[in-house]
């Protein structure tokens, strides 16, 4: 369902200026009616990305990476949709108008909005008071003493909450809150024989924001040893749950999603310290194991996850399952081998960012991480203590995927150490493996891995899925064009799963989702190709670009095959061909040919 009024939308896609959004990120030169830049999508030394101020379109000729203003938000920003318009709508100045809601659900949305405010402030008096105050001294010390930067403090908005009892009760109820809308929002609570004060005294605070910036709860540390706990954060509440916050997602986003990866560590510091030393890209599970709703973040600010934990606080268990549920999202897990007892705070005070840098490229997938620690551990001297870390390790190599090169390195790496066959190792048949008793069974516990992983979305589709489903709910936006380019494309060169969706299209295009299929998932892809249409308007040059990459990527795979197969003629047809798509692309971006 679309959030905002599609004539809003409009609107906002008609203020945004393409080379200034664009040139706001990466130098733009300009180039005859276009302007051209270094990617910020892929590496490169000379410039291959431009930009279409007419037609509102970027493209990379090196990477391929197209779209318009908002996949160009989406993609730097990290965003979802929505979010992308109001990000552009602030920038712009633009007004966004909301569909109609339940007046239920607009109650709701206020009365966050109300408490995210209040939030925000309560955010800003912290972190003036820690700069200000006398009374914060010992805090300033305390950080200053760990090596935290002062310009990193202030840009994660570290702050003091004073000791007095009522601070922050006394300034919200100036801002006109009621004390339960403190409580609500977990700055204030009630005493045993009633009365409020605040939730948080004498400690420093940490604003715990979402990926969007907007602070939903607080993490607090105690400064003097006395105080007890040492750790306090929000109590849950309609804002803040626990283990769902990732400290510092708002900064690590757009950084995570240019590097490719994401660095997670365990506490506030650490983070604070890596961004300090310029690996802005981290962000911390504050002493929890990983939770699905962390991974699903971590999915959507990059791909590759470097784990930098302690490896005894998370345990094998909970790592493995992790790992696995992050296979299935099509993300890959790895783990930082930090050095016993030190954290990363301590190793980028100690030895610079690049000795850090080294370790992260030294990271291992989770089952050779656990596999040499097995071995590390085992008493390979003795037969016994041979076979007691076989038992171990035989699970590890079960958890990986059959037929993957993870499992073929580990594999190797237990039979070179412990000098057995691989037949030792390699299960025959999976049933084999459950029938060993509980030290083969696979790692994790079945009911709460399975209940762990049922709780996970649905696997997200391929990139190249995703690009097809983009493109044909374009062609549902733009039925004129779209019309000609659903002919156009194919029916194999789309994956298996959206040819049914193209056919169908082609005969309703007008109203795809009258006389839907039988099949429930062809109807399901069908319905969510048609609601993107309506809550992601496109155009017709996006379209049309959309649909040229599709080519692009279908000769390329076809150019493969003739190679392989050494159909000579047919590769020299399709170079031809290539270069043909290739000149409508750079046509279309306004390349002067
Ligand atoms: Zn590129």
């Amino acid at each position: 369902m679309a959030i905002f009024t599609r004539g809003s939308v409009e609107h906002v896609k008609d203020a945004i200026d393409m080379v200034e959004l664009v040139g706001a990120r990466i130098h733009l030169r300009r180039v005859g009616t276009r302007h051209v830049g270094l990617c910020p999508f892929h590496d490169e030394r000379t410039p291959s990305f431009s930009v279409n101020a007419e037609h509102g379109l970027y493209y990379c000729f090196g990477c391929g990476a197209s779209g318009d203003a908002i996949s160009f938000v989406r993609e730097t920003e990290g965003l979802a949709f929505a979010e992308a318009i109001e990000h552009l709508a602030d920038r712009y100045g633009v007004e966004l108008e909301r569909e109609e809601e339940d007046p239920r659900a607009e109650e709701d949305r206020r009365r966050r909005d109300r408490l995210m405010r209040l939030l925000d402030r309560t955010a800003t008096f912290y972190a003036r008071y820690l700069w200000d105050s006398a009374e914060a001294r010992a805090a300033r010390d305390h950080l200053a003493a760990r090596g935290l930067d002062e310009q990193v403090l202030r840009a994660f908005r570290v702050g003091y909450a004073p000791s007095a009892w009522n601070r922050v009760l006394l300034a919200g109820q100036r801002d006109g809150y009621a004390p339960e809308e403190m409580v609500a929002a977990g700055v204030a609570q009630t005493g045993r024989r009633g009365g409020y004060f605040d939730r948080f005294r004498a400690r420093i605070t940490f604003p715990l924001a979402d990926a969007r910036g907007r602070v939903l709860g607080f993490g607090a540390r105690a400064v003097r040893d006395s105080q007890k706990p040492k750790y306090l954060n929000s109590s849950e509440n309609e804002l803040y749950r626990k283990g769902r916050h990732l400290f510092g997602i708002d900064r690590a986003r757009a950084p995570a999603a240019r590097a490719g990866r994401v660095i997670v560590v365990e506490g506030y510091t650490d983070v604070l310290a890596l961004h300090g030393a310029g690996l802005d890209e981290s962000v911390a599970i504050m002493g929890t194991a990983l939770t699905p709703e962390q991974l699903v973040e971590l999915g959507r600010a990059a791909t590759t996850v470097l784990m930098a934990l302690d490896a005894d606080a998370s345990g094998q268990e909970a790592m493995l399952r992790a790992a696995r549920a992050a296979t299935e999202r099509g993300m890959e897990l790895r783990v930082v081998a930090l050095p016993e007892g030190s954290d990363p705070a301590e190793l980028v005070a100690a030895d610079g960012a690049p000795a850090f840098e080294r370790l992260l490229e030294g990271a291992l997938s989770v089952p050779e991480f656990e596999a040499r620690r097995v071995l590390d551990a085992a008493d390979l001297g003795t037969a016994h203590g041979r076979d007691r870390a076989l038992e171990r390790l035989r699970p590890l190599v079960a958890a990986t995927p059959q037929r993957s090169v993870v499992r073929d390195e580990l594999v190797r790496l237990v039979t070179d150490r412990l000098e057995v066959p691989a037949s030792y190792v390699t299960p025959g048949t999976a049933s084999e493996v459950s029938r060993g008793g509980p030290s083969t069974e696979p790692v994790g516990g079945r009911d709460r891995g399975a209940a762990a992983e049922a709780r996970l979305p649905r696997p997200s589709p391929s990139p190249v899925e995703r690009a097809e489903r983009a493109f044909l709910a374009m062609c549902v936006g733009q039925p004129r064009l779209g019309r000609e380019l659903l002919e156009r494309v194919g029916e194999d060169d789309l994956s298996e799963r959206l040819r049914p969706v193209r056919a169908h299209l082609v005969d309703h295009l007008d109203d795809p989702l009258a006389a839907l299929p039988e099949d429930p998932d062809e109807a399901a892809l069908i319905t969510e190709v048609a609601m993107l249409a309506e809550s992601e308007p496109s155009s017709e040059p996006v379209l049309q670009l959309s649909f040229l990459q599709l080519e692009l990527r279908r000769v390329d795979r076809q150019l493969r095959s003739a190679a392989q197969e050494r159909e000579f003629e047919r590769q020299r047809l399709l170079l031809e061909e290539r270069e043909r798509t290739r000149a409508q692309v750079a046509e279309l971006m306004g390349e002067a040919r």
